[in-house]
């Protein structure tokens, strides 16, 4: 089947993750999604920020119209005129100051009923998402691929699970990807073997190798067997063989390189040789005897590899 050729959407930041979800107040519901009307009952959303602050708004009216309330029933049982001036003033005053100091304190007072409402839907909310996600999972079923890596986009704003994960692969597995596009390989590792990332990896390290960092390749080696079994040692090799991009990345999957070695491609073995004689300083553990004696049975005849035969290498040839 061909791949769409689709432009991937831009996703609009929020602040705090917090702020992407929304609430349906009918239906109690809640999504992050960028619709603004409920699915189920077409009902506008309202943003849990704008709930928490409408909550302290009212919270205050109520509050404030009780305080008066009592107030007004003081003044009227006053015994006397006096003491029912003094009940007004100190009343009003007093609603005054419980008006200034909520208006001072509105900030941490939305925060604290934002947490607390957050806290008590974190059923309905967990709900929601999976319904989002589910949405998602439809499109891509019916290959409105668009469509759905936006939705997954804009839930991976809030959160990023395995299943949310998988599917944006799944998802960007149907769409031909470009050099252009802004390609993520880190964030879309999930924490166990995936057949469907390891084949969005293999393309994305077709088109830009660079994004084939530290986790990944780590990624790789944890699951060698199963790629192999999937997609061939060659392909494994093609991957992990990244790992000789950076002097970094040899120390670090030093083992790995020894053991598979014998894999490498020739342009792979110069990389690593290249390395090795510019760094001398460097403590290459058994790496560095490992790729002498490998260049020795393989390449010892190759002019490619004259300079790094010339120096300990020539010594053990002589
Ligand atoms: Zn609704």
């Amino acid at each position: 089947m061909s791949k769409h050729a689709i432009h991937l959407p831009l996703i609009k930041r929020t602040k705090y993750r917090f702020q992407k979800l929304k609430m349906c107040k009918k239906c109690q519901c809640y999504s992050v999604l960028k619709g603004k009307n409920c699915p189920e009952c077409g009902t506008v959303f309202k943003g849990v920020e704008g709930i928490a602050k409408a909550y302290v708004w009212k919270q205050l009216y109520s509050e404030t119209l009780w305080i008066l309330l009592f107030v007004c029933l003081g003044g009227i049982f006053a015994p006397t005129i006096g003491a029912r001036y003094y009940t007004l003033i100190t009343g009003v005053s007093f609603t005054l100051g419980y008006v200034i100091l909520t208006f001072i304190f509105f900030k941490g007072e939305s925060f604290y009923q934002l947490r607390k409402l957050i806290f008590t839907d974190i059923l309905k909310i967990k709900t929601g998402i999976q319904h989002d996600s589910n949405q998602a999972r439809e499109d891509i079923k019916e290959n409105n691929v668009s469509a759905a890596y936006d939705k997954l986009l804009e839930i991976g704003e809030l959160i990023y699970n395995d299943q949310l994960k998988i599917r944006t692969v799944i998802a960007l597995n149907k769409i031909a990807l470009r050099k252009d596009m802004n390609l993520e390989l880190e964030h879309l590792l999930p924490s166990s073997y995936d057949k469907e990332f390891v084949k969005y990896a293999l393309e994305v390290g077709k088109i830009n190798r660079q994004l084939i960092k530290k986790s990944c390749i780590a990624y790789f080696i944890k699951y060698k067997m199963e790629i192999i079994h999937d997609f061939g040692v060659d392909t494994l090799m093609s991957i992990a063989g990244t790992a000789l991009r950076m002097k970094l990345y040899i120390h670090e999957f030093s083992e790995f390189i020894q053991e598979n070695i014998d894999y490498f491609p020739k342009e792979r073995i110069l990389r690593l040789c290249s390395i090795i004689h510019s760094h001398p300083e460097e403590n290459w553990g058994g790496l560095a005897e490992i790729t002498q004696q490998h260049v020795l049975i393989k390449y010892s005849y190759d002019p490619d590899f004259k300079p790094y035969i010339k120096g300990k290498l020539a010594l053990e040839l002589s």
